[in-house]
């Protein structure tokens, strides 16, 4: 009596699949394959081709999508720290490492070993191929200068030092990894004259298991192993993500090609270990003011104890850093595997997708954690295939190349299916590293919150306190908005499709996470970071059954009061910064008239799924299918209301898109200007506000009214 109807294999039946077909056993397995060498973005053609073959075999139909993409791959590097030598000096110590660059001679005080340690009990971190330090989109270039540290080298942290006129034009910037997207750290840089960056992982970010506080290091213990380096890319995400010279349109062979350095930098950069920051960060001490006095927001960092007293510097003239990044700038091709079972409607699909590439030979959590569980799910869904299901809605399951490069693979694919997906996707669920701890964690579109909560709710978490206890009774319930960092954004901003990312984050007294490093390994998963897989495993569930959901439920379960509800926390958000940042705007009427958008959606939402639920309750009230089926317009019914679900957050799209970086659509969500990683709401209007363009704002309130009222209308 389900609708349509499926006789011998119900909803019930197809969650029972789910919860009892992914096991811990497979997902170690899966994990070890696509952890056992390098697969770098554009080099991973053979675990492609594994991975279609995997899920052809769990019946799923697939096959490989390429793009030919422009990216670098690491040649060389060089950091070292160098001390100009007096002419007049007479050479004493022999011994000593000399330089000469330029005109100037230098002797070397430190040379940066610019390589993670090998460890035996970690067999991917000394493999021959293993893959060298660097960042995705990095300018080549080698710059010998004096060098300023520049905390974390957010926006606010490079005003501080303006203000402060700490000179920073044609230095180095010596930066922390932490609060923004590393590229924007970068950007700014660029932007203010500076002429190379350094990158360092500073333990500060570490929480509670540190070295500092007596914990052994990894892979003795818990806390960070000191050589450890978070690679990454350096794009500006913010600005548009995916490849840098294909902005909005599919990379396919052929096609004109853009100048890519609107979205990424012209000045060298490179990570580092905080074992190689040490020296450098030490022959700041005493010059310039330190951080702790400077500004109440700059508190030095977690190398204290080792005799850092994190001044700011500049550096002494004669007290230099030589950075040196070549990098070998190439057009080639990435894979994604596409994956799908369609339904008995093929004009309604939910996307389930995570990437394979990482910067590593391992990523045993980025990303192949959400690999292996993608692989459980794949093989689940199969084996309700095999026992008669006959899927509602249609799945696409996507394996990614080249997200971490600039989430390439899925921007690409999104901007050459967009016709098609913009008519039929239903939903894009995202799973990145799916394990790295035992924190659940997400981000979410509204119109997913709801089912997000119940599909927590019916998976038990590995860590019981109180036996029976569900991930969502472990879990604070805060989902946080779309910002950007992983596949998700293409789907969410450029398309418009309600979207969702998640998994089990470390914490501050779980085993430290290497993110990017190569420590990141399958030997540290299997050891600290998810000891007997059961993290996997719980997530693959919640995955799964969330999956189903958007499936098999013949009102498709999304929730517009919620979005409503989001909309107004996030209109309230902008007249909280408008009191400070520009108080005539939080005193005037111009955020009114948005108000009473909102206000009017709100009342039009509750109205709506109160519909859609009245829909639900008939259909499942065991009316027999047959009875209403013929009564055309129930039908009907039903589909007006899916496709308005379906529709309702394409009507939050701009078509010219933000100001300044029209690759993002969305009106309601971006990534922040200048954090990358965490959401911006309402970005047109915030950033309006951040620039004291009354004008912006009047044409911002304008234009996000428009988008709301569009969506009202849609729902009646
Ligand atoms: N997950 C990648 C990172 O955080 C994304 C890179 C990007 O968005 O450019 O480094
Ligand atoms: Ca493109
Ligand atoms: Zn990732
Ligand atoms: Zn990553």
């Amino acid at each position: 009596s389900s609708w349509p109807e499926r006789a011998q294999f119900s909803y019930d039946d197809l969650r029972k699949v789910l919860l009892d077909t992914p096991n811990e056993e497979k997902a170690r397995q899966w994990s070890q394959y696509y952890t056992a060498g390098p697969h770098l973005a554009g080099k991973n053609l053979s675990q492609a081709i594994w991975t279609r073959e995997k899920w052809q075999e769990f019946g799923v139909q697939s096959s490989i999508v390429d793009y030919d993409i422009y990216i670098n791959y690491p040649v060389g590097h060089r950091l070292a720290l160098l001390e100009k030598k007096s002419k007049s000096k007479t050479e004493s110590a022999e011994e000593e490492q000399e330089d000469v660059i330029g005109m100037m001679k230098y002797k070397v005080k430190y040379e940066c070993s610019l390589e993670e340690d090998v460890l035996d009990e970690d067999p991917t971190s000394g493999l021959d191929n293993r893959i060298p330090t660097f960042h995705g989109y990095s300018a080549s270039g080698n710059a010998t200068a004096q060098y300023v540290y520049v905390n974390f080298g957010t926006y606010e942290d490079y005003e501080d030092l303006v203000r402060a006129n700490i000179s920073l034009k044609g230095n180095i910037a010596l930066v922390k990894y932490g609060k923004i997207f590393r590229g924007l750290k970068v950007k700014r840089a660029q932007e203010l004259g500076m002429v190379g960056v350094v990158i360092y992982t500073d333990p500060q970010e570490d929480g509670e298991m540190t070295e500092e506080n007596g914990y052994k290091t990894y892979p003795n213990g818990p806390a960070r192993n000191p050589s450890s380096v978070q690679r990454g890319s350096t794009q500006f995400l913010s600005v548009a993500p995916g490849d840098p010279t294909t902005p909005g349109y599919p990379s396919k062979p052929g096609v004109p090609r853009q100048d890519p350095h609107h979205s990424i930098p012209s000045i060298p950069s490179l990570p580092i270990s905080y074992k190689d920051a040490l020296p450098l960060l030490k022959a700041l001490n005493g010059h310039g003011p330190k951080a702790s006095d400077f500004n109440k927001y700059w508190q030095g960092g977690g190398l204290g104890y080792k005799g850092v007293q994190y001044n700011i510097g500049p550096s002494p003239s004669g007290l230099v850093l030589n950075l040196v990044n070549e990098q070998e700038y190439i057009t080639t091709p990435l894979w994604n595997v596409i994956g799908i079972i369609n339904g008995t409607l093929q004009d309604e699909v939910i996307v389930l997708g995570n990437h394979r590439d990482a910067w590593i030979a391992g990523g045993a959590g980025d990303p192949n954690s959400g690999s292996a569980c993608l692989n459980e799910v794949i093989r689940s869904f199969g084996e309700a295939l095999k026992q008669g299901w006959k899927p509602l809605r249609t799945i696409v399951f996507a394996s990614w190349d080249g997200e971490e490069y600039g989430l390439i693979g899925s921007t690409e694919w999104v901007e050459e299916y967009i016709p098609w997906l913009s008519k039929s996707a239903v939903a894009y669920l995202n799973l990145d590293a799916g394990t790295r701890g035992p924190n659940f964690d997400a981000a979410a579109s509204p119109l997913l919150n709801k089912a997000l909560y119940e599909a927590t709710s019916l998976i038990q978490s590995p860590n019981q306190t109180i036996p029976g206890q569900t991930v969502r009774d472990l879990w604070d319930g805060h989902i946080r908005t779309m910002g950007s960092g992983s596949d998700f954004t293409a789907f969410q901003d450029f398309a418009g499709i309600p979207s969702l990312d998640m998994g089990f984050a470390s914490g501050p007294d779980s085993p430290v996470y290497h993110y990017h490093s190569n420590y990141d390994s399958f030997a540290w998963m299997d050891k600290f970071g998810d000891v007997g897989w059961h993290y996997h495993v719980a997530i693959t569930k919640v995955w799964a059954v969330l999956a189903a959901a958007l499936v098999e439920t013949p009102i498709i379960a999304l929730n517009a009061t919620d979005y409503a509800t989001g909309l107004d926390t996030y209109l309230h958000s902008v007249k909280k910064l408008s009191t400070t940042a520009f108080p005539s705007v939080a005193d005037s009427p111009i955020l009114d008239s948005l108000e009473s958008a909102i206000a009017r959606l709100y009342n039009a939402s509750i109205t709506f799924d109160a519909k859609a639920a009245d829909l639900a309750d008939i259909i499942n009230s065991g009316v027999p299918w047959w009875r209403w089926w013929r009564k055309a317009q129930l039908y009907y019914q039903v589909r007006q209301v899916n496709d308005r679900y379906k529709y309702l957050e394409r009507n939050f799209l701009h078509k010219e898109g933000l100001d300044g970086r029209s690759w993002f659509k969305h009106v309601v969500f971006a990534p922040g200007l200048w954090t990358g990683y965490a959401g911006a709401t309402f970005p047109g209007l915030v950033e309006a506000v951040d620039r004291k363009d009354r004008e912006g704002v009047e044409r911002w309130s304008k234009i996000i009214e428009k988008n709301i009222d569009d969506a009202t209308e849609s729902l009646k």
